[in-house]
């Protein structure tokens, strides 16, 4: 059992923080027990770790971020999508066949995520098995909650990433077969998108899907040109989403779609249908995207929503910079396209980052009791001269914090010390 003193913040439901200022948190065996205002007189004789000025909060879930990407943050954002593939992605991607370099980076991509507050995250590698295996074999070491997938492309992408049919579906089963069991971080189908796949391979990886019970992540309807390419090149196949509904890839497991910006409502259906994430990646979406998400009414369509660094679409891996982005862009988008796109408030914003997004890693997100207890000591983000309210103090980190405010870092119940 321990004591932590400090403000806390979470969200309680869609549209409200919970905030308990000044307040006791009990913890034991990995989870929340309880909150309190005055701390229960039977646990008087335990030591408090008192955080003072700190406000605890949930740690955050990035549900699209793409590690081989990281060494490439911040670089080539004036292209557009088509371009920014061939020039920029693919070009890095390809370095990861060499598993020492690969090593380098993901090292510091883990690092820098934990760093900046990410405790669950939906994770892409590249088309390499031994890279990706080792970027998975960190992440579950460290005790990060998530999801890796090898990378399959098998057309149009440049000559030393397109993978054989057969070899991609062999090398993702040898994947699944070796990580399957593993607790932390697990692995999950990731077709890269439709117009990087065949069919033969969709429906491979679908065979995949229902033998080893896994998931997929994929990105969906991200852009015109991909849905145009989709659309073309899967004729019998009325949107995106039906590509891999029909190859038996949506009930094994979770299901996560990048950017779900241009949906149609054959796409927003099958979606619902088996329960999926759609996923907001607000940086990614200004800078090599250009297109806004319908967050505001596709939430009020009942639709599960998280949020996504995209690294490196987006360029800053910390998840709590996109629940600003995602209210800002909503604005943007209900000023441009009133109809049907109401704006999105912060307190909506945080609980895509946390609560809801948490839902996909067993029972985190939130502190309420019973969570479990992956959180953050965030502080220094007061005025002398005017004290924030702890929720405010949430909301101004999202904004304008950065990984130095986070003071303390909390993953399964234990402090991260490294
Ligand atoms: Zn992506």
């Amino acid at each position: 059992m321990q004591i932590i003193h400090a403000d806390i913040v979470y969200s309680e439901d869609r549209e409200h923080l919970a905030s308990h200022p000044d307040s006791y948190i009990a913890v034991e065996n990995g989870r929340v027990k309880g909150i309190w205002a005055v701390l229960p007189e039977e646990y008087a004789n335990i030591p408090v770790t008192d955080y003072k000025t700190g406000v605890l909060i949930p740690a955050f879930s990035d549900l699209h971020v793409h590690a081989p990407q990281y060494l490439n943050r911040g670089l080539e954002m004036d292209l557009l999508l088509a371009d920014w593939l061939d020039k920029c992605t693919f070009p890095m991607e390809a370095r990861y066949a060499d598993t020492e370099f690969a090593k380098l980076a993901y090292d510091a991509f883990v690092d820098d995520m934990i760093a900046n507050g990410t405790m669950h995250a939906c994770v892409y590698g590249t088309i390499h098995s031994e890279a990706t295996s080792y970027l998975l074999e960190r992440m579950d070491r460290k005790g990060i909650k998530g999801f890796v997938g090898k990378v399959n492309m098998d057309r149009s992408a440049q000559e030393d990433l397109l993978e054989d049919t057969a070899r991609s579906i062999r090398e993702t089963e040898e994947f699944l077969e070796k990580y399957s069991s593993n607790c932390n971080t697990k692995p999950i189908l990731t077709p890269r998108f439709a117009p990087t796949c065949t069919r033969e391979l969709i429906n491979g990886l679908g065979i995949l899907g229902k033998k080893y019970n896994v998931g997929m992540q994929t990105h969906l309807v991200e852009s015109m040109w991909e849905a145009e390419q989709a659309r073309s090149l899967f004729p019998e196949c009325s949107c995106d989403t039906e590509i891999y509904e029909r190859a038996g890839l949506m009930d094994n497991g979770p299901v996560i779609g990048g950017h779900f910006i241009f949906p149609s409502e054959d796409d927003i259906r099958i979606m619902q249908k088996y329960d999926c994430y759609a996923v907001q990646c607000p940086d990614a979406t200004i800078s090599v995207i250009a297109g806004i998400m319908q967050t505001g009414t596709l939430l009020d369509k009942g639709m599960k929503i998280g949020l996504g660094s995209d690294i490196s679409a987006g360029h800053h891996i910390g998840v709590y910079t996109q629940a600003a982005r995602s209210v800002q862009l909503s604005k943007l988008k209900n000023f441009y396209e009133p109809e049907d796109n109401r704006k999105i408030t912060f307190p909506e914003a945080f609980w895509m980052a946390t609560k809801q997004s948490g839902q996909l890693f067993g029972g985190t997100g939130s502190l309420e009791p019973g969570s479990v207890f992956d959180a953050l000591v965030i502080d220094g983000l007061s005025d002398a001269a005017r004290k924030l309210l702890p929720e405010q103090t949430v909301e101004r980190f999202c904004y304008i914090g950065t990984k130095h405010n986070i003071k303390a870092r909390y993953l399964n119940g234990a402090k991260i010390t490294d």
